[in-house]
């Protein structure tokens, strides 16, 4: 069975209980044999932003990786859905950074995702879970690792 690795984030509303929703839903698609922590990582640029959460699964698919991605896209809508804010951004992002040891690049699926391994806030979740992708986490800048902490 293909193993995904899914990562998870929101900071809309309570983003923890989002991300943790997305967890939740993710066993729709298959088996989650691994889930990080939540991570907290604040907003920069736009400062009255609410810091966000991320997060990563592993989850073992039947789907192929494009399947996968109409399905995860579905899920965020449905996630979306609970949210009181109409018109809202939305509330959950469901990103595959990887797919088995696939190298996909086609109009609208990038697989690994394109901005993995210069993002400390999916790198720090995914490399708690999948030990292959530890070196990529310490290759980033200390400071951006930094910013990205475990929540307790
Ligand atoms: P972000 O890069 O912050 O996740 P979005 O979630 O808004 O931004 O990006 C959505 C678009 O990214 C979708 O239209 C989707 O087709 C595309 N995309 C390309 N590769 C992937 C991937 N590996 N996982 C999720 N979405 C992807
Ligand atoms: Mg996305």
């Amino acid at each position: 069975m293909p193993l995904a690795r899914i990562g998870l984030g929101s900071n809309v509303g309570d983003a923890a209980a989002h991300v943790r929703d997305g967890m939740a839903a993710l066993a729709r698609l298959g088996s989650v044999t691994a889930q990080s922590r939540l991570y907290r990582s604040p907003a920069w640029g736009v400062t009255d932003q609410a810091p966000f959460i991320n997060a990563a699964v592993l989850l073992e698919t039947a789907l192929a990786a494009r399947e996968l991605l109409t399905a995860l896209q579905a899920l965020e809508v449905e996630l979306g859905r609970v949210a009181t804010y109409r018109w809202g951004p939305r509330v959950i992002d469901l990103d595959i950074l990887a797919y088995d040891d696939a190298c996909i690049r086609e109009p609208g699926l990038s697989v690994p995702h394109e901005r993995l391994f210069e993002r400390a806030f999916a790198l720090a979740p995914l490399a708690e879970i999948d030990a292959a992708y530890g070196a990529a986490y310490q290759a980033l800048p200390a400071a951006e690792r930094a910013a990205v902490v475990a929540v307790p």
